[in-house]
């Protein structure tokens, strides 16, 4: 149970850059509709960073409420002071502050722990925020009084047939983008992503600035995927298991209900694991939930993997017969049975270790352990209906568990 398009990292760097090419491609009639709901669309940006600020709150990301509210003061400014000619006044001088700090603003919340929308954190993100925008504010009474004579011409200098913007700030712009960039291939996590697409499309913004309406349609755009991502994460967060991350309980009762004609459940339990949570500790027995999910991930084929509680999973496979599935299933088995886990703290292990270990395969010369599971499996040949078929499959583990455990049992 996954949103492939917003949740793989390769996409999430990807779709940005795609939806920035399209709005660009389709600049004419997008402008066009801005021109006739005008007061629709200049208000959409903050219609969307104002309902992420309310996801935000609900869901507690506090450091995606940081960039919403950086995106948001942004926003403002381009509105009420940089609706002017980029040649009049201290419009150019404005755009290029505003340029080089809203980068800034937007990765500062890596800087946070992530809290809630009503904390500290945030509230001090503000106050970085309102330091900005003093500084700025300096900063254009300075320019007015004249101390910025050969500013134009030096480190403003741009090249206009590319962008209105001093090229040095396009550079850091770009600069900014591919950091966020390799944060989202390097981490994928929902902070990075927020953080990319932001700085992303208010660069593009700021390079593109002479573009009649840039601001309201890339501002939209970046507000959108924001709103999308939290959403996004989580569906992922209510879908998919935290422990072992990959999908739960719920993902599991949605898809078996989709399973077609031939298909086949197997159940899958950890051996003794009441009593290897006692000997090793349940951080160890956590470590190997963990382990036995990431083993199911290696399976082949279009086999789909869930926790279903506990130490037990489920693997649904469609469109085959247990026949079909018995290869991989040993396989699996075999490959759990003979993973060797290192202990994190051998001398936390209580020497009660020895008790049994060596009946249970749990090594005790050396610092690793080692667990079985017992599968039981049912096919869709005796009936169709899932929620029989995983009963079958039930009956099977237990009789797995019945002959001595670490085997498969299929049902007949
Ligand atoms: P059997 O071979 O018959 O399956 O024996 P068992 O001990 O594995 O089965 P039992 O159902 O008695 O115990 C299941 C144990 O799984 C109990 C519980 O401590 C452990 N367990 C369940 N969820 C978790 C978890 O998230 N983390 C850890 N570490 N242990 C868990
Ligand atoms: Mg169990
Ligand atoms: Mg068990």
């Amino acid at each position: 149970m996954s949103l492939p398009l917003v949740s793989s990292n390769s996409s999430r760097l990807f779709l940005p850059l795609l939806l920035l090419a399209v709005t660009m491609a389709l600049y004419s009639p997008i402008a066009s509709f801005i021109e006739h709901n005008r007061g629709f669309s200049v208000n959409l940006p903050y219609f969307l960073f104002g309902s992420s600020l309310v996801l935000t709150h609900l869901f507690k990301q506090g450091r995606i409420a940081m960039v919403a509210l950086a995106m948001i003061a942004a926003y403002t400014v381009i509105q009420t002071r940089l609706q002017t000619p980029l040649s009049t006044g201290t419009t150019l001088l404005e755009l290029s502050i505003l340029a080089f700090l809203l980068p800034v603003s937007c990765t500062l919340p890596f800087l946070f722990r992530d809290t809630k929308l009503f904390s500290r954190g945030v509230a001090a993100f503000i106050f970085i925020l309102l330091i900005f925008a003093s500084w700025s504010s300096l900063i254009l009474t300075h320019f007015y009084t004249g101390g910025f004579d050969s500013f134009g011409q030096d480190l403003l200098y741009s090249v206009d047939t590319l962008s209105k913007l001093p090229v040095v700030l396009v550079l850091y712009c770009l600069a900014m983008t591919g950091i966020g960039g390799i944060f989202v291939l390097n981490y994928n996590r929902s902070i990075d992503v927020v953080i990319y697409s932001s700085v992303l499309l208010s660069s593009a913004t700021f390079s593109f600035f002479h573009v009649p309406y840039i601001s309201c349609m890339l501002f939209s755009l970046s507000g959108a995927l924001m709103v999308i991502y939290l959403i996004s994460t989580t569906y992922y967060m209510a879908f998919n298991d935290r422990l072992t991350n990959i999908p739960g309980r719920r993902a599991l009762e949605l898809d078996i209900k989709h399973m077609g004609r031939k298909f086949t459940i197997a159940m899958l339990d950890i051996d003794y694991f009441k009593k290897f949570n006692d000997t090793y500790g349940h951080e160890t027995g956590d470590d190997v939930l963990k382990l036995v999910a990431s083993r199911m991930q290696m399976l082949s084929g279009n086999a789909k993997i869930y926790r279903y509680g506990g130490e037990e999973f489920t693997i649904l496979f469609k469109g085959k017969t247990t026949k079909e599935c018995k290869r991989d299933l040993e396989e699996l088995r075999e490959e759990i049975q003979h993973y060797e886990m290192v202990l994190r703290d051998t001398s936390a292990r209580p020497d009660k270790a020895s008790d049994g270990a060596a009946r249970r395969g749990i090594s005790n010369k050396t610092k690793s352990v080692n667990v079985t599971i017992s599968i039981g499996a049912a096919d869709s040949r005796t009936t169709r209906d899932p929620e029989a078929v995983m009963k079958l499959a039930d009956n099977a583990l237990y009789k797995a568990k019945e002959q001595g455990r670490n085997r498969v049992v299929f049902s007949r």
